[in-house]
C-alpha cells in the first residue's frame, strides 16, 4: 500500500527569494506536487492561471469559504489567498508530497490541522536587502511595497515557530540547502514509516 504523502509548507516574506528557491526544489525533485492556492489577487504577467494560483473572483472565493473548501485562508494586501483542502488531501492520500508556498499564519494553521507537516522558513539577509529586492522586482506599486515590508517585519517575528530555517544570503546556496532539506524531510519520514 502507498503510504501517505508528506506536507511541506514554505514561508518567507515576499522578496526573500522564495519563489525562485521553490522553483529549483520542484525541478530537482519532480515527484513533489506544488499546492495551487486560490487567490483574488490580479495575475502578474509572468503567471498562468492554474499554475501558480487559481485566480478567482472575490465572490467565488467567499463561496468557497462558505462551503468549507479551504484548510485555511488569509486576507492581506486587500486580496484573499486560500489553501484548497481537496487538493492537499487528494495528493497526500495518493502518497504524493505536497509543497505549500504560504504565509506564516497559514503555515501555522496547516501545522495545527496536520501536525506531521514540516514547516520551512526562508530568511532574507536583512530588511534593507529585502526592500532593495522588492524595489528591483518592480511588480508592486509604492503602497503595496510598503504593505509588503510591514508584513515582512510582522512575519519575521514568527520564525521560531518553524521546524527549519534557511538563510538566503547567496541564492544558489539557499537553493541547494532547501533541496537537501526537503530531500531529508521526505527520506527521514519515509524511513520512519509515518
Ligand atoms: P504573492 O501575492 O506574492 O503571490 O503572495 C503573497 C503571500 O501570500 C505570500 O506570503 C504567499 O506565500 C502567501 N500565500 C499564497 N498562497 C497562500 C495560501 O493559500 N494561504 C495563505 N495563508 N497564504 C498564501
Amino acid at each position: 500500500m502507498v503510504g501517505k504523502g508528506k506536507i511541506i509548507a514554505v514561508s518567507a516574506p515576499s522578496g526573500a527569494g522564495k519563489s525562485t528557491i521553490l522553483k529549483s526544489v520542484l525541478n530537482a525533485i519532480p515527484e513533489i506536487v506544488f499546492s495551487i492556492s486560490a487567490t483574488t489577487r490580479p495575475k502578474r504577467e509572468t503567471e498562468t492561471d492554474g499554475k501558480e494560483y487559481f485566480f478567482i473572483t472575490e465572490e467565488n472565493f467567499k463561496e468557497k469559504i462558505r462551503n468549507n473548501e479551504f484548510i485555511e485562508w488569509e486576507k492581506f494586501y486587500d486580496y484573499y489567498y486560500g489553501t484548497l483542502k481537496r487538493f492537499i488531501d487528494d495528493n497526500i492520500e495518493s502518497g504524493r508530497t505536497v509543497l505549500l508556498e504560504i504565509d506564516v499564519l497559514g503555515a501555522l494553521e496547516v501545522k495545527r490541522l496536520y501536525p506531521e507537516a514540516a514547516l520551512i522558513y526562508i530568511l532574507p539577509p536583512s530588511i534593507e536587502e529585502l526592500e532593495a529586492r522588492l524595489l528591483n522586482r518592480k511588480t508592486e506599486n509604492k503602497i503595496d511595497l510598503q504593505k509588503r515590508l510591514e508584513r515582512a517585519k510582522f512575519e519575521l517575528g514568527f520564525k521560531d515557530k518553524f521546524d527549519y530555517l534557511v538563510e538566503n544570503i547567496e541564492l544558489e546556496k539557499a537553493e541547494n540547502d532547501t533541496i537537501s532539506l526537503v530531500n531529508k524531510i521526505i527520506y527521514k519520514e519515509t524511513v520512519n514509516g509515518n
